[in-house]
């Protein structure tokens, strides 16, 4: 399905990687599998601890050089990442679906969002702008310089295997840092083409080796970021248990951490919404890379005097979908990522039902020819209540809870009355509506959209959410300044010693 070589792969593959090398690792071997059709793509001998240990101190080391480089200098190597993405978009994107389950259109828009970002993060090389300050003593200057910060550790998760890496590594290369990353041990094979892009232009621009790593393992890989005082900033994006873990290690050791975890995102639709503007950004919200976003919408909360058309026009769009091989482009939704996802899933719609949920469209498992991996599930509609214990909760499928309104400081409520607060909108044509949402009172998220669906974010926006969601900011605006440390700078070029708030001190 997949020829490996075109990207650098191989049956059996290292788990870390500096650059132009590769580590002998003799950690747990991952068997990686597709959940397309359930066959073995290729192994992967996982990090052990002492090439773990390795890989940093080569990433320190080459901190030491690879600051010293002109930021613009840094941002050429990234532009050049950038073609070589550009290059290589439909073999990474197949690989990406194949080895994940999304669809083929995808893992084309994944790789699409790394070329972005480079693009982005090349501008931002020649910016990285500081402030200048009015001292308030006569002959001083003051103003504050970013400085890089060191090594950044990435966590990623499954279901976006090489665009979180990209959003931070680019951005973090052209600050000047180094990057380790420990992608998820579900989705390595992608990471490895990765580093195998990026490490080809590295050799052609002699950047010291050790400035892009590449550690491949599970949680416990994860936990050694987490505890190392040698990673100066820890990203780590997945579950929010997971990143409750890594803020208390990061934490204890007064480290800094960059957390984008889970989402429970809901959709208010109001009397004034265009419905079929709505649906397009519902339905594909709720469905697309089937239910396994973190942005995937999971709660919609429809106005009574529509709900009953809205739910019938799910119903009936959901009726459509076409489940089956995602690298077949007439197919709308993959598979899940494996078997304990499905399971999730299951438990979350038993859990459901006891709660008194009422499912409208009924999920269940697909089975027969084309559904031989077991992942296949079909996306489901529940009427729901907004307190239910597992409305509250994200499961990680395609699972979509209809929530009834009546008043929009209401629907507010519901919106935000949840533990995560990543990603949410407003389908309205009415502009005190729309202002309303997005006004302190209105949603408290990290995105907040009008018209359009929760999923699908631009990368020129700062990326991240709310409470359970882990407060960090990814990709655009001026999220470049957490892989960064500030310096206050005050400069006397006068005669005369002064100090501030005008104390006397002489001698
Ligand atoms: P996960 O938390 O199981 O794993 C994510 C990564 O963390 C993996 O690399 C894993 O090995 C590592 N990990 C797990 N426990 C750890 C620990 N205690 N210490 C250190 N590392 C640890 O998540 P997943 O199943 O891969 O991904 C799905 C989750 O990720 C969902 O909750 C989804 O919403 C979230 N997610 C969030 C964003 C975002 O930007 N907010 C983006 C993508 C996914």
């Amino acid at each position: 399905m997949i020829d490996l070589s075109l990207l650098g792969l191989s049956d059996k593959n290292s788990g870390a990687y500096t650059g132009s090398k590769s580590l002998q690792t003799s950690g747990k071997k991952i068997e990686c599998s597709s959940p397309v059709d359930g066959k073995m793509i290729a192994t992967v001998d996982s990090c052990d601890f002492d090439n773990y240990d390795k890989v940093v101190s080569l990433a320190q080391n080459a901190f030491v050089e690879w600051r010293l480089w002109p930021a613009p200098k840094r941002g050429e190597v990234v532009r050049q990442v950038g073609e070589a993405l550009r290059e290589n978009k439909l073999k990474l994107g197949k690989l990406v679906s194949y080895e994940m389950g999304k669809s083929l259109q995808e893992g084309y828009g994944e790789v699409q969002e790394m070329i972005d970002i480079c693009d982005f993060a090349v501008g931002l090389s020649r910016q990285l702008y500081g402030l200048t300050m009015h001292s308030e003593r006569p002959g001083h200057r003051m103003y504050e310089q970013w400085h890089p910060l060191g090594v950044v550790g990435i966590i990623s998760a499954f279901n976006f295997p090489v665009a979180v890496w990209s959003w931070n590594a680019m951005l973090a290369l052209v600050c000047g840092d180094v990057c380790v990353w420990k992608p998820s041990e579900k989705t390595p094979l992608s990471a490895i083409a990765c580093q195998n892009i990026v490490s080809d232009i590295f050799s052609k621009n002699a950047v010291p080796e050790g400035v892009c790593s590449l550690v491949i393992g599970e949680k416990d890989l994860g936990e050694r970021f987490a505890n190392d005082t040698r990673i100066s900033l820890v990203s780590a994006t997945g579950s929010t248990k997971m990143g409750k873990a890594v803020a208390a290690a990061v934490g204890a050791r007064l480290g800094r951490s960059l957390l984008e975890l889970g989402g429970n995102n809901a959709i208010i639709i109001t009397p004034d919404a265009d419905l079929d503007v709505a649906m397009i950004g519902c339905v594909f919200g709720a469905v697309g890379t089937a239910g396994q976003r973190c942005t995937t919408t999971r709660r919609l909360i429809i106005h009574e005097s529509i709900y009953e058309t809205v739910k019938s026009k799910l119903t009936k769009a959901f009726m459509q979908l076409r489940i089956g091989n995602p690298l077949d482009e007439n197919n709308h939704v993959g598979p899940l990522i494996d078997k304990g996802a499905v399971k999730s899933y299951l438990n979350a719609i038993d859990a459901c039902k006891k709660e008194g949920g009422k499912f409208v469209v009924e999920g269940g498992v697909l089975e027969g020819e084309g559904y031989e991996s077991g992942c296949y599930v079909k996306p489901t509609i529940a009427e729901a209540q907004p307190h239910f214990n597992i409305v509250q909760h994200e499961t990680f499928a395609p699972i979509l809870y209809l929530l009834k309104y009546n008043a929009l400081e209401e629907a507010i409520q519901i919106q935000n009355g949840v533990p995560q607060g990543l990603s949410s909108s407003i389908m309205t044509l009415n502009l005190r509506e729309a202002e309303l949402f997005l006004s302190a009172q209105g949603s408290d998220c990290g995105i907040a959209n009008v018209n359009i669906g929760t999923s699908g974010a631009e990368i020129g926006g700062a990326f991240g959410g709310e409470k359970d969601s882990g407060g960090g900011r990814e990709s655009g605006s001026d999220a470049w300044r957490a892989y960064m440390r500030r310096q206050t700078n005050t400069i006397n070029y006068s005669q005369t010693p002064a100090l501030a708030q005008g104390i006397k001190f002489d001698l």
